[in-house]
């Protein structure tokens, strides 16, 4: 039979509510097998999630101070939920242990995994699935790095004969049994590594949205969702900035060859977005892009000397500079006789005029300037490989919104084009894009 493993975030089990929403998905396909939650997050704006509550306590007992007023609003929080659930269930001695442990300064990584763990119990309970314990399966080293290669056995054997299971997201544990987590978001990389073990068909990861978003709605008007987008498309755009999806949680389940489907717990007939390897050539998305994702805060060292192409080894002695200066390039645009570099301004902040008089030192330029205020966009599509004309549309689009273009890099995959624009025409540049190559497609 297939198997979906599917992960479920805080928002989507925020209280008894969202969590019978999810029981309801899982129930009505038997292929849901393996359930990975995260823990209880908000349930309206103002709300705190129970992660956030419980550095909190651990915050509060590395201080010497009482936790427990916090600590309560947790215990609560539960036991509404179990309440609310109508389960026959306490978690009173776990509470009180965790309670006491935190208190005893087991420290922010035992603490916040507590969220994940308390939650599982009570979604096994509900479900009628095995509980297991995240630490028991998911191994890191010593350092706090994740360990795959011993965790892939290990889960395997422990799960072998084990048909349904929920195991919470977001933490294991090293050798020495110290239960240690992945960064903030991480239960969606501890669904990726169970998918990858037993070989799921497919990972569905539940959230608050139907998938990922062309653009940005917060700038264009209600963009139109990304059916299929590539891993490699997706690595580009999260770059950029586009968030959904914890980075490290691609990993697992692309070397194993499986898609992963972003769905919307309160609206699960919408089809989501497939994360997949390959997109077979004839099923070629309906717009030539994926996605238009950007970031402001860049600034550019601009360079300029007659017969520079000619002379040896100056990019190198450019870069050098800039690597002894800690600043981390991100393009390097370059013409006959003029050169740029561009990296986040928060690199060289406060440094400006060092930076600048090592380069004078290093290469003797003519001209050197330095331009902050850049904003850089990422169109991205794997459609642009075979569609001719694109960057031309992009860029009379710009033109006829007179907006100047600084920057334009396009990467040998053909799969994006970079461009670097003022950052006040980043809105209007990525609202001028999305129409010339969405809005203005035939439906
Ligand atoms: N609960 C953790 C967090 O808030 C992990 C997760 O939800 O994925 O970051």
């Amino acid at each position: 039979m297939n198997i979906k493993v599917v992960k479920f975030g805080g928002s989507s089990l925020a209280d008894a509510n969202q969590i019978k929403k999810a029981a309801d998905i899982i129930r009505s396909d038997e292929r849901r097998r393996y359930v990975v939650p995260s823990a209880p997050g908000k349930r309206f704006s103002d709300d705190i999630k129970i992660t956030d509550m419980l550095y909190k306590c651990n915050a509060l007992a590395q201080e010497n101070r009482n936790i427990n007023e916090t600590f309560s609003a947790i215990a609560h929080r539960y036991n509404n939920i179990i309440e609310d659930l109508g389960i026959d269930l306490s978690l009173d001695s776990e509470l009180e242990t965790i309670r006491k442990n935190i208190t005893e300064k087991a420290g922010s990584e035992y603490a916040a995994s507590r969220g994940e763990y308390l939650n599982g119990i009570i979604i096994a309970a509900l479900l009628g699935y095995e509980f297991i314990d995240a630490a028991s399966v998911i191994v890191f080293d010593e350092d706090g790095t994740f360990n795959n290669e011993k965790t892939q056995p290990k889960l395997r054997k422990r799960l072998k004969g084990v048909s349904h299971a929920v195991i919470p997201g977001f933490y294991g544990a090293d050798e020495k049994g110290n239960v240690r987590t992945f960064s903030r978001g991480g239960s969606d990389v501890t669904g990726s590594i169970i998918a990858s073990a037993v070989k799921a068909d497919v990972y569905e990861n539940w959230t608050d949205v139907s998938g990922f978003l062309v653009a940005d709605p917060r700038i264009v008007d209600s963009p139109k969702s990304i059916s299929v987008i590539t891993y490699k498309e997706l690595r580009e755009l999260s770059y950029m900035g586009a968030t959904v999806l914890h980075e490290d949680a691609i990993f697992p389940v692309r070397t194993a060859g499986i898609p992963i489907n972003i769905k919307n717990t309160n609206k699960p007939e919408d089809a989501g977005t497939f994360i997949v390897s390959e997109v077979p050539e004839d099923e070629s998305n309906k717009y030539t892009i994926t996605g238009i994702a950007g970031k402001k805060g860049f600034a550019a060292i601009n360079i300029e000397k007659a017969m520079m192409n000619s002379e040896l080894g100056f990019c190198r002695r450019v870069l050098a500079v800039l690597e002894e200066s800690g600043i981390s390039i991100e393009h390097m645009p370059s013409g006959i006789d003029t050169l740029s570099v561009i990296f986040p301004y928060s690199q060289i902040e406060g440094r400006e005029d060092e930076v600048i008089a090592k380069i004078r030192k290093a290469v003797a330029p003519e001209h050197i300037e330095l331009e902050s205020g850049i904003a850089l966009l990422a169109v991205v599509g794997r459609g642009m490989r075979r569609t001719r004309g694109t960057a031309a549309r992009m860029f009379a689009s710009m033109a006829h919104a007179r907006i100047n273009v600084k920057m334009i890099d396009q990467g040998s995959s053909e799969l994006n084009v970079i461009i670097g624009i003022g950052e006040s025409d980043f809105d209007e540049a990525i609202r001028r894009i999305y129409d010339m190559f969405v809005n203005s497609v035939e439906e």
